[in-house]
């Protein structure tokens, strides 16, 4: 985020530093918070968050060697690790980033919209800048930016250019909306619904309803719906300023009296204020409906034109949230954001395109920018600047405005197109080649068929994994474990099937300790990606020892056999130092592993063998998740203990110890130890029901109708024997079978999908490519999507028709089922 910025010394004062170490002078204009942003010119500044998770501080020697002369820091004994620069002390510096965003918005005396509630914030922004883009210059969060840390990253954006701004605010604990208050101020807000997402940290929904109403304490006009009877009550007890109210059932400003649906939207009439109104909008979704409410009674009130609002709001074009990563031809990785394209949201789109993706050499292909009033040649300036920043390669601008400022990307390897036409007919496929693309454009341009050209075609099945989710199960899992106590992330198998290296990238970039694969196949594909995590191989072939060592793969030994051949392995190599390895016990499952009675013959095979480092012990569970196995669990812990520290006493450099996996973390804190080893938690998934709730599902596999039949009465439906109806039915037939990983159990009614609203079930058998489902009295169409496993019929459901388990569903969809990561 970046704005004119301030001079150093005001720069400190907006902190509230109490001390500042000035040694040159220079104007901040770029605030960094993650380490990982490589943004470091005498104009960026460095806060040293101290998190829940992480301490900036830990961070302040690399960032410093990195190029970074500007920090705010609160603890002041690490001042000296920074010699040469600019050192603010705080007492906190996320309170800082605060006050300074606090002060920045100050500045300013346009209004600036602040919207709240539990879902649709970010809809809603991004629909009134669609409907407010013709008559305002408007800044807004870039993304979801709502929390302590996002709103006044996104306020910081703000500069005497605009003349509106729109940000979302969000928190999930009680104080939390007073900070934000105090930063954005609000003139106007909007209040969207209340309901039960982050309910865990408050003691009921007044409570929350009363929290939220403080982000508007000083704002002039309230947008909410009366429906919403929570909202209703604490407006009228707490809020002075003008209220603007809508309703579908009650008296309000904009009383909406009827809505007539149709396949293509709905029709709204009402009347604001007496007078009559009308509105197409181009939704059908109950959540779209109310989103586009409260824009419209916003927008009532804000311009005198009333016949533009209806043509605008039947404009409304849907809300992509996320970024899409999809795998493209020849290699290469595809980032699809057509999302926006604000200068914002192209910072955050580069560090993603920086960070995710296999390849090492990066391009980016991007429309024009939205200008929002800002000089073009500035703004294009700073777009060649962060691409120049960033270390992207290569540079594709298409579009008029973008092709005739061509001349400030001087010195980047740059291709100009004036629309997407041009590109297309220019063989783009023949250009890319084993890099990452990014492709972000405003929807005018259309990229969409860019991304289409780009990335490998298959068919119409794609399981879905959003990498959101899946840090969001990473952070629940932290929240477990006492401080100190590390973690292993399991991607073996495919990483259960989700696509091991985009897992481990996203897994390495929010700092797990450790990764674990099954075979040295697995190892290497992350090396070669890039993962510098060490790395431990689970089932370790003897005759992948060389590969394993020159990938610096960590191997289990579970024998004395296996010791011995690694140890001649690492001889015949001649590998310097000690080479890091990891012994298993066998503490009562009965698979791989040492006996717990074979740890003093161990302890001496060990002892003074200088080539080996036991970086850790471990054991694995039988029946972590079962409540009837708890007895055996119980038994392998103290086994585990034992043997270890049978082990201990021969061995002179201390070990870590680990034998929890994911439920074990869950159900069985006493068996922590130093690490932990998780794999199924991080997708959301528990193989025990009790955990179900607290975890959220990444993954979702969809497809879609190839085709819809209308079949008799006893008409048999598929291979011998088939299925016949009992009445005359529709039937569709969609594009995935067992050779997906559908499996032929599901078939006959046994399982059953959600199409249409509404569930369906498999008529007939399961075959190699394809599946029938009974859609009578379901509206759905040909092309309609189709999901297989997701929000509707759980994983679970779908492992108990097949008679399995979680772990066997995800890891049974076929690779040639096309996976698509998904990210804010
Ligand atoms: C697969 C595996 C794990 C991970 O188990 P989850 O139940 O998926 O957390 C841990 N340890 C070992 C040895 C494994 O094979």
């Amino acid at each position: 985020m970046n704005n004119a910025g301030y001079p150093i010394t005001r720069f400190a004062e907006y902190c509230g530093a109490t001390h500042a170490d000035i040694k040159f002078q220079t104007q901040i204009k770029h605030l960094v918070t993650d380490t990982r942003n490589y943004r470091h010119t005498a104009e960026s500044v460095f806060f040293a968050i101290v998190g829940d998770i992480h301490d900036g501080h830990d961070f302040l020697g690399d960032i410093y060697r990195a190029g970074m002369r500007n920090f705010v820091i609160s603890d002041r004994s690490k001042a000296s690790l920074l010699p040469e620069a600019n050192v603010l002390i705080v007492d906190d510096a996320r309170a800082a980033l605060q006050s300074l965003a606090a002060e920045h918005r100050r500045r300013f005396r346009y209004p600036v919209v602040a919207i709240t509630g539990s879902n649709g914030k970010t809809v809603v922004k991004e629909w009134l800048f669609q409907l407010l883009q013709d008559d305002y210059h408007i800044v807004r969060s870039p993304k979801s930016f709502n929390s302590q840390l996002g709103v006044p990253l996104a306020v910081w954006a703000m500069n005497d250019m605009h003349d509106l701004a729109i940000f979302e605010a969000g928190i999930s604990h009680p104080g939390e909306m007073e900070n934000l208050q105090r930063i954005l101020n609000p003139d106007i807000g909007i209040f969207t619904n209340i309901g039960p997402p982050h309910q865990e940290n408050f003691p009921d929904l007044a409570t929350k309803v009363a929290e939220k109403m403080k982000l508007f304490r000083d704002a002039s006009i309230l947008v909410y719906c009366r429906d919403h009877l929570p909202i209703a009550e604490e407006v009228n007890k707490s809020f002075r300023g003008k209220q603007l109210t809508w309703s579908f059932q009650t008296d309000a400003d904009l009383r909406i009296t009827s809505t007539s649906r149709s396949p293509e939207g709905i029709h709204l009439k009402g009347n604001f204020r007496g007078q009559p109104v009308e509105t197409d909008i181009p939704f059908t979704d109950a959540a779209s409906l109310e989103n586009v409410c409260h824009c419209w009674a916003l927008m009532l009130e804000l311009t005198p034109h009333p016949q533009n609002t209806n043509r605008r709001i039947a404009n409304l074009v849907p809300v992509a949230m996320r970024l899409e990563q999809l795998e493209g031809l020849n290699g290469c990785t595809v980032i699809n954001d057509t999302y926006n394209s604000d200068i914002n949201s192209l910072e955050i789109a580069l560090d993603f395109l920086r960070r995710q993706g296999k390849n090492s050499d990066k391009v980016a292909i991007v429309s024009d920018i939205a200008q929002s009033g800002e000089d073009p040649r500035a703004l294009y300036s700073k777009v060649a600047d962060m691409i120049r920043i960033k270390g992207i390669g290569r540079f594709v601008g298409i579009g008029p405005d973008i092709s005739s400022h061509r001349e400030v990307f001087e010195g980047v390897s740059a291709m100009f197109y004036p629309n997407t036409d041009s590109f297309l007919a220019d063989e783009p496929l023949s250009r890319f080649s084993r890099e990452d693309i990014l492709v972000k454009g405003s929807r005018v341009f259309a990229f969409e068929r860019i991304v289409d050209v780009l990335q490998r075609k298959s068919h119409e099945t794609v399981l879905e994994i959003d990498l959101v989710k899946v840090i969001d199960n990473l952070n629940r899992i932290r929240a477990l474990l006492p401080p100190g106590v590390k973690i292993m992330a399991v991607v073996k198998a495919f990483a259960y099937g989700s696509g091991t290296h985009e897992l481990a990238r996203l897994l390495e970039y929010n700092r797990v300790d450790y990764l674990a694969v099954a075979y040295i196949d697995e190892g290497v594909a992350l090396r070669e990606a890039g993962i510098t995590l060490p790395i431990l191989v689970l089932n370790p072939e003897n005759s992948g020892y060389a590969v394993m060592i020159s990938h610096r793969l960590e191997p289990l030994i579970y024998g004395f056999r296996v010791l011995t051949l690694f140890r001649q392995a690492l001889a015949r190599r001649n590998v310097e130092g000690a080479y890091p390895v990891h012994l298993k016990i066998d503490s009562g499952m009965h698979r791989l592993g040492f006996d717990p009675d074979e740890m003093d013959a161990l302890g001496e095979a060990l002892a003074g063998d200088a080539s080996l480092e036991v970086k850790t012990v471990f054991s694995h569970l039988a029946g972590s998740e079962r409540p009837d196995f708890d007895d055996v669990t119980n038994a392998q812990l103290r086994t585990f203990e034992k043997a270890t520290d049978a082990l201990a006493k021969h061995l002179d450099a201390p070990f870590m110890r680990h034998i929890l996996n994911s439920a074990g973390v869950m159900r069985h804190p006493g068996g922590l130890f130093e690490m932990v080893r998780v794999g199924l938690a991080l997708h959301g998934l528990s193989g025990g029901r009790a955990l179900r709730e607290r975890l959220e599902p990444a993954a979702s596999l969809r497809t879609v109708i190839s085709q819809i039949r209308a079949v008799k009465a006893g008409d048999r439906i598929g291979y011998a024997p088939g299925q016949a109806p009992a009445v005359d039915s529709r039937i569709a037939v969609l594009p995935i079978g067992y050779a997906d990983g559908l499996r032929r159990a599901l078939g006959y009614g046994k399982g059953r999908v959600y199409v249409g609203g509404k569930f369906a079930p498999f008529i007939g058998g399961i075959c190699m490519d394809m599946a029938m489902v009974d859609v009578t009295g379901i509206p759905c169409e040909e092309g309609d999507p189709v999901e297989i496993f997701g929000e509707h019929v759980t994983v679970y459901e779908l492992a108990e028709a097949m008679d399995t388990i979680p772990y066997e569903v995800l890891t049974g969809i076929s690779p040639r089922v096309k996976r698509v990561f998904l990210t804010e």
